[in-house]
Parts: C-alpha cells; sequence; structure tokens
C-alpha cells in the first residue's frame, strides 16, 4: 500500500474497531490497543440509524445487530409520585423507525470487535509520546517499548489523550451543554418487562429500562445543574455529586441510588461536545468522539464515528498513500455531517430536562420535533463506494 501500511489505532470503543474493520479490508496492518484490561461494555442502548445502516450492511453485521437489537416495548413518563403521566410504543420512545435498530452499547462494541476478527486488539496498552518526523510516527508505551508507525488514528473518547498529545490546546473546543449523564445497571427490582419507565422535572432526569435480561435493569440519569465537581473523572465523587442532585427528587430514586454503589459498570460524564477545524494533524487522525463528540444526549456519536471511520479508512485507500490528501478529504467530507449532527444535540439537550413535569403533550410535541430532525441528520451525507 504504497507507503503507508502500519497503523495504530487507539482506543476500543466504536470508533477504533470500526476503522480496523475498513483498514483491514482495504489492505492496511491496523493495530488495535486499548488502555483497560478489558472492553468497556458499559453504557445504555445506542441506535444505528440512517446512513450508518447502509455501512453496517456493507459489513456484514446488520443482521447480527438485528438479533442481538433491545426490544424496549414501551415507555412511560411517571411523576414524582410513580402516577403515569403518558405512555409510548418504544419505537417513537427511543425515535427509532424503519430500519433503524436499537442495541446496547455494550453489545455493538463487541460485534464490532468480533468484525475484525484478524486484528487482534491489545488490553492494557497506553501511549506515553507520540513523535512525529516526516517519515513516521515514533509512539512510546507506558511500558516503555517504541515502535514506529506510518499513521496514528486516536479513537480514545471524549477525553481523548491522543488529542492532547498531539494537537494544541487551541485547535480543539470542548463545549459543556450544561448538563451531565450518568449510566450503570443494578437488580431489575421493580420487574419491569421490556420497558422503560422515566421521571423528568426540575431539569433532572431518571430513566430505568429493563430488556432482553429480566434479571438487570439500566438505570439513566441526565441533569443541568450549575455546580461542577472538583475532579470529574474522580468515581466516589460522581456518585456523591449525583446523591446531593438528586436527594428529595421522589419516585424511585432514593432505591435506585442506594443500588448505585454495587454496579460494576457506573459511567458518568458531561455532556460535551469536541469541535475542532481539522482532525488531522501530520500523520496523525482523530475519529469519533475524540475528534467530534456530539454528546452523549444526540444519541449520534456511535453513527458519526461509524461513518467517520469508513471515510477515514476509504479516502486512505483511495489515496494510494497520500495521507495527506486522504486526511483533507476526511476533514472536508465529514466536517457538514458533523455539523448537522452536532446542532441536532443541542436541540435534543435544549428540549430535555424542563423545568416541570412532562405532561402528554411536551412529551409529543418533543418527540415528533426530535423525529423529524434525526430522520434528515442521520442522512445528509452520501458514502462513496470505496471497494
Ligand atoms: C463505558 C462507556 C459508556 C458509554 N455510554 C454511552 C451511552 O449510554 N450513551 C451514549 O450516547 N454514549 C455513550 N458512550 C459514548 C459513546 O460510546 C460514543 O459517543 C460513541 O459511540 C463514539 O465512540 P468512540 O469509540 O469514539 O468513543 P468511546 O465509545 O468512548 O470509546 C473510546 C475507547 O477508548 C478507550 N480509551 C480511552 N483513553 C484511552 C487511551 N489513552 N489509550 C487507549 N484507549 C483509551 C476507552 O476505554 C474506550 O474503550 C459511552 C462510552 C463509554 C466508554
Amino acid at each position: 500500500m504504497s507507503g503507508i501500511n502500519k497503523i495504530l489505532v487507539i482506543g476500543a470503543g466504536i470508533a477504533g474497531p470500526a476503522v480496523c474493520y475498513w483498514l483491514k479490508r482495504f489492505g492496511f496492518s491496523p493495530f488495535l490497543i486499548e488502555k483497560s484490561a478489558n472492553l468497556r461494555k458499559g453504557g445504555h442502548a445506542l441506535d444505528v440509524r440512517g446512513v450508518a445502516i447502509d455501512l453496517v450492511k456493507r459489513m456484514g453485521i446488520y443482521e447480527k445487530i438485528c438479533n442481538m437489537r433491545s426490544q424496549v416495548e414501551s415507555g412511560r413518563y411517571v411523576d414524582a409520585e410513580g402516577n403515569i403521566l403518558h405512555e409510548e410504543k418504544g419505537e417513537r420512545f427511543c425515535f427509532r423507525e424503519g430500519e433503524d435498530v436499537e442495541i446496547t452499547r455494550g453489545d455493538l462494541v463487541q460485534i464490532l470487535i468480533d468484525a475484525c476478527e484478524d486484528v487482534h486488539c491489545h488490553f492494557n496498552h497506553l501511549v506515553d509520546s507520540i513523535k512525529q518526523s516526516d517519515g513516521d510516527v515514533e509512539v512510546q508505551f507506558k511500558d516503555g517499548r517504541i515502535e514506529h508507525y506510518d499513521l496514528v488514528i486516536g479513537a480514545d473518547g471524549l477525553h481523548s489523550k491522543t488529542r492532547r498529545m498531539v494537537f494544541d490546546k487551541d485547535e480543539y473546543q470542548l463545549t459543556n451543554l450544561g448538563a451531565y449523564f450518568s449510566v450503570f445497571s443494578i437488580p431489575n427490582y421493580l420487574n419491569l418487562n421490556h420497558t422503560e419507565v422515566q421521571c423528568e422535572a426540575n431539569q433532572k432526569l431518571v430513566s430505568i429500562t429493563s430488556d432482553k435480561n429480566p434479571k438487570i435493569a439500566e438505570v439513566a440519569f441526565s441533569f443541568r445543574v450549575l455546580n461542577v465537581l472538583n475532579n470529574i473523572r474522580d468515581e466516589n465523587e460522581q456518585q456523591r455529586f449525583l446523591r446531593d442532585i438528586y436527594q428529595n427528587f421522589g419516585w424511585e430514586t432514593s432505591k435506585i441510588l442506594e443500588l448505585m454503589s454495587g454496579s460494576h459498570d457506573f459511567y458518568f460524564d458531561s455532556v460535551t461536545q469536541v469541535k475542532m477545524k481539522s482532525w488531522t494533524k501530520g500523520r496523525v487522525a482523530l475519529l469519533g468522539d475524540a475528534g467530534f463528540s456530539p454528546s452523549p444526549i444526540s444519541g449520534q456519536g456511535n453513527n458519526l464515528a461509524l461513518v467517520g471511520a469508513y471515510i477515514l479508512a476509504g479516502e486512505l485507500k483511495q489515496a494510494g498513500g497520500n495521507y495527506q490528501q486522504a486526511f483533507n478529504r476526511y476533514n472536508e467530507l465529514l466536517h457538514p455531517f458533523v455539523e448537522a449532527n452536532q446542532k441536532l444535540g443541542v436541540l435534543v439537550n435544549e428540549s430535555y430536562l424542563v423545568q416541570n413535569e412532562v405532561s402528554k403533550e411536551i412529551a409529543e410535541e418533543r418527540s415528533n420535533k426530535i423525529m423529524e430532525k434525526v430522520k434528515i441528520v442521520s442522512n445528509m451525507i452520501s458514502l462513496l463506494d470505496y471497494e
């Protein structure tokens, strides 16, 4: 592959395995590393939708995703006393239609890793430094090993270390949309059956869902507050913060917070978007949340990662080794799609976390508005055929 072959991919979430799949298929040799000891399978259900459906079909994994899809049949809004305010069918509640398919993040990560069968994922691997020269990239790992690569792709999520190591502070902007998001699992003590129940008031939302596994329930918190955490990466502080914010919220919240400390897959983050004029610098490219997080509240992070992975690998193939040309095209083709999806993230953020309890009218009006927008932005890019 004319000069470009050995490519280091950092991060085994959605974007990392997806780009490895396409790089391998297009004749490159990707090396995938992940900082955790195992795949990080936490997270809520995600929708694969729009042009990303076409991609997962081309990857041969659409059937598999459908077979493992989540099967939430109804969504219920309740008040602080647990009275039902409104109920919707699962499809509408989750903004799905047509061939869109919802799957838990962990299942999608596993399917993507399985799809790149001949790319081994090296766990417990951390990069210490990245030095670029005209000829290659020198990467020093935490264990002291030094390796040389033709290119490096940082797919290491919202808090990307690759971004911090390679890009100057004025080359990226992290925009906190003023909210926080947390997901974890607890026992299904409410005996929910393929149902999601949501309580939303005073700019706070808590939902609990039980789907395929009747023993487990997934909890999600999202809320808007002005106070901030001293150390947003400290799990004890994150859990303290949640307990403070949600004290006296009502419904099942106290019980859920009690069960939180026993959860093994606790995830917490701010609702943040990453904005950059260019996702590439020299021989390094950023992909997925690392370069263009639209925030979890947009529901589009996985779809941007899947589409970006295909375009990045495809343009590298198309450019026949001229990586600068491929990187320019990657930036040019993907920017409008990312920007439209980030605008959707802002719209969803503004539509949720309302001051008052969610009436039937508010729920229906915002579902209609968001569904209409989601359909447009998830389809607003035409994918080239790089085969
Ligand atoms: C545990 C978890 C739960 C999530 N839950 C949700 C959710 O419920 N809803 C939602 O919309 N979005 C969620 N997200 C974010 C969502 O996965 C992304 O928005 C989207 O899928 C894009 O994926 P990504 O691969 O770019 O980033 P991510 O899915 O965040 O994956 C990044 C990967 O890189 C790894 N990594 C990080 N730093 C390094 C490093 N220095 N070296 C090597 N590896 C590194 C991480 O461990 C992770 O495996 C979650 C992310 C994680 C990690």
